[in-house]
């Protein structure tokens, strides 16, 4: 059986460009990129030529780049981190519902020291609500952290004018651009961005590693100590294999932005056209246009997310509920809630995540395999048409 992959949304595979350039920074160019000798040397070139290559990827200057293990961590120390060093101006977060769980449960910790945090709402295409947003800035308020591209429903948020937002009302911004590099044109100093994070593994880079970049100037807490690795502010011998891949792996998606996003967002169409004219009660989540090229989630009447998601991967088709990590667990979708979904539309939701090499055969499978799927959950339901989208909230 051919295997299906279509969860690129939870992590991709490693680009074969990106790990021919790491493999000789496993044994061959070994150095701590700390160490003086020319060992030390040659790790310390490979690393800072990486961070080049973000930097001119997103528009910044190379001391702005930050190596992380991911952007969980990148989240969790923009967040914490510039909370923590601007509070004596005041201790008031801006977020969204939306968010990501490294940048919500960055959020809750903050609240039990003390923080106020205000989660927006966001419309039913998930775009955060502006109105709320202008409303909620005050005195207080240090820092907004809104996400660039939701990585359930793929809906891409207006960015540039809540970093236009921000920047007017004097507050730092952040956001987490993981899902958006590679497929959104961002250009942090165009944009007035303050902080972002991205992620290896999610544009066909190594898994466990990630970057911050901190514009110059903006106050953060030390995320770990011991070392002076990366200006003092985040302890540990650089991890330079991964860190050449995540540079490549970044080049690349910038390099190709056009073309990738051009050839999946055709197929996205045609997947969206295809599910819609086959399957009854098929409604699109996220945004019908601002989304990212390769996203589709769809919740289906009458139906668990969760039982289709298991019925297709024993075809060999692997999909996903919701965010990878609440599944596994039963518990919903807080970003399909956010948008106001009823009870049995937020359990009903799948979603389908195509990659750079995802073909049109591959999705004629799906659409086929899904019908079939479908059609046996819904003989079993016990839910009746006349109650789709209309259990409680
Ligand atoms: C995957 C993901 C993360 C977490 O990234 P890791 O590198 O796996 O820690 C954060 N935010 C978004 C939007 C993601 O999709």
């Amino acid at each position: 059986m051919n295997k299906i992959y279509l969860d690129n949304a939870s992590t991709t595979a490693i680009n074969s460009e990106v790990l021919t350039e790491m493999m000789p920074y496993f044994n061959s160019v070994y150095g701590n990129a700390s160490s003086l000798h020319s060992f030390g040397r040659d790790a310390k070139d490979a690393t800072e030529q990486a961070r080049q290559k973000i930097a001119s990827a997103i528009g910044c200057l190379p001391s702005e780049i930050y190596f992380t293990s991911g952007a969980t961590e990148a989240n969790n120390w923009a967040i914490k981190g510039i909370a923590h060093a601007n509070s004596k101006k005041g201790k008031h977060i801006i977020t969204s519902k939306v968010e990501h769980e490294s940048v919500l449960k960055a959020c809750e910790e903050l609240e039990k020291e003390g923080y106020k945090v205000t989660y927006l709402d966001v419309d039913k295409y998930g775009l955060v609500r502006l109105d709320q947003l202008l409303h909620n800035i005050n005195k207080d308020t240090t820092l907004i952290s809104i996400m660039s591209a939701n990585n359930e429903i793929g809906t891409i948020q207006n960015i540039q004018t809540i970093a236009n937002i921000a920047r007017e009302k004097g507050v730092y911004f952040h956001t987490d651009a993981t899902q958006a590099i590679g497929s959104v044109n961002i250009s942090v100093n165009d944009m007035k961005i303050d902080a972002l994070s991205l992620s290896g593994h999610k544009i066909y880079g190594p898994k466990g590693v990630g970057a911050l970049f901190l514009r110059n100037g903006v106050a953060i807490e030390k995320f770990m100590v011991g070392g002076e690795q990366e200006k003092n502010l985040r302890a540990g011998t650089l991890n330079t294999p991964a860190i050449v891949g995540l540079g490549k792996a970044v080049e690349i998606a910038c390099r190709d932005i056009i073309a990738n996003a051009k050839k999946m967002s055709s197929l996205r169409n045609y997947f969206i056209k295809e599910v819609q004219s086959k399957i009854d009660m098929a409604f699109l989540n996220g945004h019908p246009i601002q989304r990212l090229p390769n996203n589709i989630n769809f919740s289906f009447g009458m139906v668990e997310g969760e039982s289709v998601m298991y019925m297709l991967d024993m075809q060999g088709i692997a999909v996903s509920t919701g965010s990878a990590c609440s599944s596994g667990s039963v518990e919903d979708s807080h970003v399909l809630k956010a948008l106001g979904l009823a009870e049995d539309l937020v359990k009903g939701g799948v979603r389908f995540t195509l990659s750079k090499s995802t073909t049109k055969e591959e999705l004629d499978i799906v659409v086929e395999e899904l019908q079939k799927v479908i059609k046996k959950l819904r003989k079993i339901s016990p839910i009746t048409k006349a109650q789709v989208g209309k259990l409680k909230k």
